[in-house]
């Protein structure tokens, strides 16, 4: 590890300012992802700004639904009343993440900040563009099964690894900030930004802004939301392929829907086309089928990594039929 040094401090302006006033400074949450990143040398701060004493760690109801702090843990938020009654798709992906002890320490605002797990990024001396633009990427000619076959480019398909900022971008939640400049929104959905010739640039955040919290819509739809996630062991495992959904079913036809993708893009992955060919429609195991296709429909395999366009398809169709209220 690189020397650093470690401040506290309880007040949001001051941690922003210390932040954004230095190239080399980062927010310290609950560690379980910076941490890791600085044993490794892939991440060297020079500076640690601590935010855990800055009172961001309330979930509070709202007149729409929740307002969720950004300090909150993933264990607190998934066992919430009122994330389990009104967004079960926040609450599943929350407890399908890491492990107990990990979503203890784990923030709402560290784990929508948390980095890939690509082995090629994660041991700090192969080619990867994230960790040194311009020098390449090893996945896409080395080992690329966990890769994505969705979103990626000729400089990065490393996968986005959060199971939470799925169901988020289903759930459509909106993430508040608070920068050198004021404070603003960033719709999930916009908040992770795709590779394409920038790959080091993983969010819509400017270097210095402060998540402050994650506000969460009441509807019926987040009320019949369900997260699935396969993965190559039953926990403690990243997916191979997740899915978010949500349906509105009237009448026996289904009036609105959303879906996002996890472990398969290289970021949390809303499926647009997808949830069109599902409104309008009756939720039948053939309506779902298509759903999937079509959310698989630009799907670019790697050498290794062709399964996960079946695996996907699979794991959507099973998640809605989990919501559709079929037999
Ligand atoms: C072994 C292991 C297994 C895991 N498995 C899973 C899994 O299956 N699914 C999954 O989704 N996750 C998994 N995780 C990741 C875990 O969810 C994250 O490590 C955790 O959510 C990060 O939160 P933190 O508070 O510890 O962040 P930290 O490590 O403190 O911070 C992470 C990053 O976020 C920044 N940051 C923190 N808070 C803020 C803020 N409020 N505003 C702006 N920037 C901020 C930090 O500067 C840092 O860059 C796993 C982690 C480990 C170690």
């Amino acid at each position: 590890m690189n020397p650093f040094t470690y401040t506290r401090t309880d007040d949001p302006a001051a941690a922003v300012k210390q932040v954004s006033g230095d190239a080399r400074a980062a927010f310290l949450a609950g560690g379980t992802s910076l941490l890791d990143l600085m044993k490794l040398r892939v991440e060297s701060p020079a500076q640690l700004v601590d935010i855990n004493a800055v009172p961001l760690n309330k979930i509070e109801a709202t007149d729409g639904g929740l307002r969720v702090g950004a300090l909150v843990s993933n264990t607190d938020l998934a066992y919430h009343d009122a994330v389990r009654k009104d967004f079960p798709a926040l609450s599943e992906a929350l407890l399908s993440g890491a492990s107990p002890q990990l979503r203890n320490m784990a923030s709402v605002g560290g784990n929508l900040m948390q980095r890939t797990r690509c082995y090629y990024f994660r041991d700090g001396i192969s080619q990867c563009n994230k960790n040194r633009p311009g020098s390449g990427c090893a996945a896409l000619e080395g080992f690329n099964r966990i890769h994505a076959v969705l979103g990626g480019s000729d400089q990065c398909i490393a996968t986005h690894p959060s199971d939470m900022a799925v169901a988020l971008v289903a759930l459509d939640a909106v993430v508040k900030v608070r920068g050198p400049k004021g404070e603003h929104s960033i719709k999930a959905a916009d908040f992770h930004l795709l590779p394409a010739d920038k790959p080091e640039r993983e969010t819509a955040l400017e270097h210095g802004e402060l998540i402050t919290a994650v506000e969460l819509t009441r509807s019926p739809l987040a009320a019949r939301s369900h997260y699935l996630k396969v993965r190559d062991r039953a926990s403690y495992e990243f997916a191979l392929a997740s899915a978010a959904v949500a349906l509105e079913i009237k009448d026996g036809v289904i009036s609105a829907a959303r879906l996002a993708l996890g472990g398969v893009a290289t970021k949390p992955w809303r499926a647009f086309e997808a949830e069109k060919a599902l409104v309008g429609q009756k939720p039948t195991e053939a309506v779902f089928a298509a759903a999937a296709k079509a959310a698989l429909k630009d799907a670019k395999p790697q050498k290794y990594n062709g399964f996960k366009i079946d695996l996907a398809q699979r794991t959507i169709v099973r998640a809605l039929t989990t919501v559709g209220g079929m037999p």
